[in-house]
């Protein structure tokens, strides 16, 4: 792996998800010096979260981020529907002044625009194929900051702070030993794409399935994508069970997706078993280290919240940033962050249980048709 190599920035940040790179973004604009890191090598991931809502719009919006991620091409929901084989008998239109119920954008379009953005600032730095396995403290020189392994050689980066923005299994978090509270919710979700039908709405279409929540989102590119709650660790029992009776409980649901689910969906293993985990950390700050996003607080796929979060964390975290590496505040006003934030992540994490928990409600009390 050859000698060590040494990077320098005031703010290292590690993950360049959402929240990772939109927190980047404002502090390279704030000519913060700032140094990103992401373990793949490009930026075109699946099973992310795609869907905004108000706040997330409102965060990319100030950022000044919003009209170029409209140009590279979003879809606006038209409504939320609630559906019993093949009827709607329940709809949620957008609220008044506002033109749809949420915004499909492909996680790439989001990432290429903020990370392209960043990249005209004189004080970003972005290493990809960048992998964080530890803190590293106290070097000969002083000062502290992380290690890495950037294209293969052995790395140290270091930095005045260190931002975990690195997810729900964040490495940073582990090392630094922050503690984590994992919330159960009891199911596990099945994921798979297809193509929409030629007349298919941009809509968020709800079912139940099979007895469990069955959530179709559509996508930007004429696309939908399939979320099928199924209970937790229930999927090596389902596989041994008949495929096309549990396929045609879909079917059932959305008979208009007839043709497109048989030539997409043809065994087990057209689904993606996704593992739901959610989890909350009773402190997001240590000294010099913050938790952003995803790895300060996992959330559930429930509502779509997860993204936004992070998006609004990164709004957040890069004014208390700016307030202590220019504005002279103490380290110890990192906290202000948490104090902002914490409390109304927490609330949205109980507004998701209570959703799931309800879910089937909405189809006892069927009222439009
Ligand atoms: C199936 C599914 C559907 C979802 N749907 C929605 C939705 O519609 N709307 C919504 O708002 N939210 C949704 N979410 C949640 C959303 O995806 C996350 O909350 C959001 O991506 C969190 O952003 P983040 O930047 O905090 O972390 P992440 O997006 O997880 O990004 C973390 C980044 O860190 C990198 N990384 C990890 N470890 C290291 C390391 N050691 N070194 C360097 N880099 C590292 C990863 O590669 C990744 O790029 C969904 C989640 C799932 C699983």
């Amino acid at each position: 792996m050859g000698k060590l190599t040494i990077l320098e920035a005031d703010v290292c940040v590690v993950g360049a998800g959402p929240g990772g790179a939109l927190l980047s973004y404002l502090l390279s604009k704030a000519n913060i010096s700032t140094i990103l890191l992401e373990r793949h090598q490009d930026i075109n991931k699946e099973f992310r979260g795609e869907h905004l809502n108000e706040e997330g719009i409102a965060v990319l919006k100030k950022a000044g981020l919003f009209a170029a991620l409209e140009k590279m091409g979003i879809l606006p929901m038209k409504r939320v529907e609630y559906v019993d084989r093949g009827k709607v008998f329940k709809t949620i239109l957008p609220a008044e002044g506002i033109n749809h119920t949420g915004i499909h954008v492909p996680q790439n379009h989001l990432l290429k625009v903020i990370l392209n953005k960043a990249n005209t600032f004189p004080a970003f730095q972005l290493k990809m194929n960048a992998k964080v396995v530890d803190l590293a403290e106290d070097m000969e020189n002083g000062g502290n900051g992380v290690m890495a392994i950037i294209d293969d050689k052995k790395t140290i980066v270091r930095s005045r702070l260190i931002i975990a923005a690195d997810g729900r299994f964040s490495t940073i978090r582990k090392k630094a030993e922050f503690p984590v509270t994992p919330i159960r919710h009891g199911y596990d979700l099945l994921w798979a794409k297809i193509p929409a039908p030629l007349n298919w709405e941009p809509t968020v279409s709800m079912a139940l399935a099979n007895g469990s929540q069955l959530a179709l989102f559509t996508q930007y590119g004429q696309y939908i994508q399939i979320g099928w709650n199924i209970k937790e660790d229930s999927f090596p029992a389902l596989r041994k069970g008949s495929f096309q009776i549990f396929i045609n409980s879909l079917i059932e649901a959305f008979p208009e997706l007839e043709k497109s689910v048989s030539e997409h969906i043809q065994s087990w293993r057209d689904f993606v078993l996704l593992k739901v985990e959610s989890s909350k950390s009773s402190t997001w700050v240590k000294q010099n280290v913050v938790l952003l996003g995803d790895a300060a607080h996992t959330m559930s796929p429930t509502g779509a919240f997860g993204l936004n979060s992070s998006l609004k964390d990164a709004e957040v975290l890069a004014e208390v940033i700016a307030a202590v590496l220019l504005g002279k505040k103490p380290l110890s006003h990192l906290k202000e962050y948490e104090n902002i934030r914490k409390i109304s992540v927490e609330e949205i994490q109980s507004e998701q249980l209570k959703r799931e928990s309800s879910f089937k409600d909405h189809f006892t009390i069927k009222t439009d048709y």
